[in-house]
Formats: structure tokens, C-alpha cells, sequence
């Protein structure tokens, strides 16, 4: 009996725990009888850590975890496989927040692509867009791969399922007339590992779609192997077919031992933050006020937001914006 009694106070303590966790919030001072505190916390799904998406989740985690006092939130990252995976579990309800590639958001609003078996997914929320991202194409020389079309018959990683960059491969190499299963040997790992593989020679080139500079494309850059960022000479076709994507460069200044003598013209997209209909107005709305109001100290946490202003920040969302980030926009005339 007092074992089962123990058991069930073990269960009800879990259960307490579970629905705390669950609601995503937990009191303060309960014992000392204050003011009662509610902490919400939240976590911001990212990607991997040597890209852009990880250290933006943490200047957004940073700028708002610096008001925790006014607004009782306490936000963290994780680590994820990209974009897709991002936006899937922030419908789920497994992330409040999420960066997603603005081509990805796009399509998960209309039910296109891998959202195409369950349709437009109507809980997905815009909050702002953030830095520019560009399809970039890494390849070793001594593979011969100069532009895109070389590519046929090479070992290429199009990217991990998660990943924002695995639609933009699948799409550029269509449009250059390949295909992805016939003509070259798809792998499938993430963007984190494919630095390394094509180090060790056991991939020839990769696909990366990434805010600059940033480390993998470091890593890629800076081994044995000469590298080099290939041409997409396809591009004014693929402009022309898809809706969402536009014109970009990647500057060669900030990749010392890269091979290409200009800077590499490719297409991108953008980066932007993601959440649900179902988070609470108080936290999105907190959020967005606090990168707004200090946009100044967050674009020092990384060159690649060196072009971000207030208004190019509204540019590029296809969901509907969340009611918190509205309230904010309103607030600050921006709307
Ligand atoms: N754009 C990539 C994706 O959606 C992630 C890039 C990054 O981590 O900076 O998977």
C-alpha cells in the first residue's frame, strides 16, 4: 500500500510536471508568497550549428532573454535539420518558433511540395523575415565542376529531408535538365557533415542554401582540396518558373581560398522567423518589439544582417502575420 501510495505521488508529480511543461510555463516565488510570476518558456528551432539559422536563433533567444523581467519570457534554440523540419514542428506544437526559408513558407501555406499530401497548413504564422539567403552551389575543382550541368554524373548532397536547400536543389537541377535520380549520385546528409565529406573526397560538390558568410562554406573552403562556387546558368529560367526566388551573390571577400576570381551569382530567398496561430499573442508580440526596437545591436551579432532594416523585414512573408507581430507593427506605424 504505501509503496503504491509512493507511486502514485511519483505519477502525480509527473503529471504536475508534464502540464507545466506542456503549457509552457511554470511559477516563480511560490514559496515566498510574491507576486506570482509565470515564466513562458520558448524555443526557437534552428539548423545546423556551423550555419546562420543557429546563431540567429540565439540573437533572437539573446535580444528578448535581456527583458526577462518585463516580459517573463525565457527563450532558447535548438538545433534542427532545417527549414522543413522547423515549420512541421511548430505545427505540431513540439517548437513555438521556428527559421524557415521564405520559399518553404510559401509552399507550406499553399500545400505544395512536401506539404502537398496534407494541404495548406492554416496555423503556420509569419512574424518578420530576417537575412538573405543564397542557393549556393560548393564543388570541388579537381571534379571539373565549373556550373551546374556538370554535375551530371557526380556524388551530390541536395540536402537532408529537413532541410530548406533540398527543394532549391531539386529545382535548379531540373531546370539545368538533369535528374536528380538518373543523372548523378544524390546523398542525402546534412549540410553540417557535407563540408567534411567533400574535404575527404567522398562527395564532389553540395548544396547549401545559407545566409553569408558562414561556416560550413569556412570549412569547405579552407582544406586541401581547391573549391570553388559553381554557376547556375539555368537561372533566368528558374526565375522565371518559380515565383519565390530572386537574384543573389555570394561575395567571394569573405572566402579567402574560395577559386572563383568575381563574386558568384546564384538565386535565394530569405530567411524568416515562423510560428503558430496557437502561441500567445503576449510572447510573438514581445519578441518582435524587442529585435525591432534593437535592430541597431542585433545586426552587429552577424555580418549577414548587415542589410536588414525595419521595412525590408515585413518583405518576403506568405503566411499570415501572427496577431502579436501586428500589434507591434501597428504600434510602431510600420503597418
Ligand atoms: N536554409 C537552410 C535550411 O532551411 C538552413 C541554413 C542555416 O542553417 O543557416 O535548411
Amino acid at each position: 500500500m504505501r509503496k503504491k501510495n509512493k507511486s502514485l505521488k511519483t505519477l502525480t508529480a509527473f503529471c504536475i510536471a508534464a502540464v507545466l511543461t506542456f503549457s509552457g510555463c511554470s511559477k516563480d516565488s511560490q514559496e515566498t508568497g510574491e507576486t506570482e510570476k509565470r515564466t513562458s518558456f520558448v524555443t526557437i528551432g534552428t539548423g545546423g550549428i556551423t550555419g546562420v539559422y543557429y546563431p540567429t536563433g540565439g540573437a533572437i533567444a539573446k535580444t528578448v532573454n535581456n527583458k526577462k523581467d518585463t516580459y517573463g519570457i525565457r527563450c532558447t534554440v535548438e538545433s534542427t535539420g532545417g527549414s522543413v523540419y522547423n515549420i512541421n514542428a511548430v505545427l505540431a506544437g513540439d517548437l513555438e518558433f521556428g527559421i524557415a526559408q521564405s520559399d518553404r513558407q510559401y509552399q507550406a501555406v499553399k500545400g505544395l511540395a512536401e506539404w502537398a499530401p496534407r494541404g495548406p497548413q492554416k496555423d503556420l504564422r509569419a512574424v518578420f523575415a530576417i537575412h538573405p539567403e543564397s542557393v549556393t552551389l560548393v564543388a570541388a575543382e579537381d571534379a571539373g565542376i565549373k556550373d551546374i550541368k556538370d554535375l551530371k554524373g557526380k556524388r551530390v548532397n541536395i540536402g537532408n529531408p529537413g532541410s530548406g536547400q533540398r527543394q532549391n536543389a531539386i529545382d535548379a537541377l531540373t531546370t539545368a535538365g538533369l535528374d536528380v535520380e538518373k543523372d548523378l549520385m544524390a546523398e542525402g546528409v546534412k549540410a553540417s557533415e557535407a563540408a567534411g565529406l567533400l574535404q575527404d573526397n567522398r562527395i564532389d560538390a553540395f548544396f547549401y542554401t545559407v545566409g553569408h558568410p558562414n561556416g560550413s562554406v569556412k570549412e569547405a573552403s579552407s582544406g586541401k582540396r581547391d573549391v570553388r562556387f559553381a554557376t547556375i546558368k539555368s537561372m533566368e529560367k528558374l526565375l522565371e518558373k518559380f515565383p519565390y526566388y530572386a537574384k543573389s551573390y555570394i561575395p567571394k571577400e569573405f572566402y579567402p581560398n574560395i577559386k572563383n576570381e568575381e563574386d558568384a551569382e546564384t538565386f535565394g530567398v530569405k530567411a524568416t522567423l515562423i510560428t503558430s496561430s496557437k502561441v500567445p499573442a503576449d510572447v510573438v508580440y514581445a519578441i518582435t518589439k524587442e529585435v525591432f526596437e534593437n535592430l541597431d545591436t542585433f545586426k552587429e551579432l552577424h555580418p549577414a544582417y548587415k542589410v536588414l532594416t525595419k521595412e525590408n523585414m515585413l518583405e518576403g512573408l506568405s503566411a499570415p502575420l501572427h496577431e502579436g507581430a501586428v500589434r507591434y507593427y501597428k504600434e510602431a506605424g510600420l503597418m
